[in-house]
């Protein structure tokens, strides 16, 4: 059996037993407030968890890293969306200790991909039309750091709405401990 044919065997199953009706809510998030966090494993209940959030109470935005890096990109996009759409009146950036994105090293990762096949001029042509692969595929040193520039991208843009806190915190993907790294309150 392969993977997707057992997802959708489990869904049907999950839907003609009814399992949904204990997750109906809304659209629109119960704890006005959207997060951007990283798409790491241990997070996917771990985070809500230790937050107290369940399904209904949050918008939550994904990716590698918890990284804002485009101020007109599809990330930050979604955050005006949950503010200015769906009644999200906080934005939580929330990074975390161990994550993947602290020890890419995108000159590796090109290596990867040739290696499953990608031709080396394909990888030339990109870089002649003046993207710059290694950066766009490089981690970060610190959590913190790349926390607090994310925050203040998005209190900085020139959308967002004055009286929105951003804050800035990091989780521990092990116990759930959160520290916090920017207070948004206080700007
Ligand atoms: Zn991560």
């Amino acid at each position: 059996m392969t993977l997707l044919s057992e997802i959708l065997e489990y869904n049907k199953t999950f839907v003609d037993e009814k399992l949904y009706e204990q997750y109906t809510t809304t659209k629109f998030p119960d704890k006005k407030l959207v997060i951007l966090t990283c798409m790491d494993t241990r997070l996917i209940e771990l985070l809500h968890k230790a937050t107290n959030m369940k399904n209904g109470d949050v918008k939550v935005v994904k990716n590698a890293g918890a990284i804002l890096s485009h101020p007109f990109g599809s990330i930050m996009r979604s955050l005006l969306i949950a503010v200015y759409e769906l009644q999200a009146d906080e934005v939580y950036v929330i990074g975390h200790h161990d994550c993947g994105m602290s020890v890419l090293d995108g000159e590796k990762m090109l290596e990867k991909i040739t290696e499953r096949g990608i031709e080396k001029e394909t990888l030339d042509i990109i870089k002649n039309s003046g993207i710059d692969l290694n950066k766009w595929l490089e981690g970060f040193d610190s959590v913190e750091d790349s926390v607090k520039h994310s925050v203040d991208m998005i209190r900085s843009h020139p959308l967002m709405a004055d009286e929105v806190p951003v804050h800035g915190l990091v989780i521990n993907p092990e116990t759930g401990k959160l520290d916090l790294v920017v207070d948004g309150y206080k700007r």
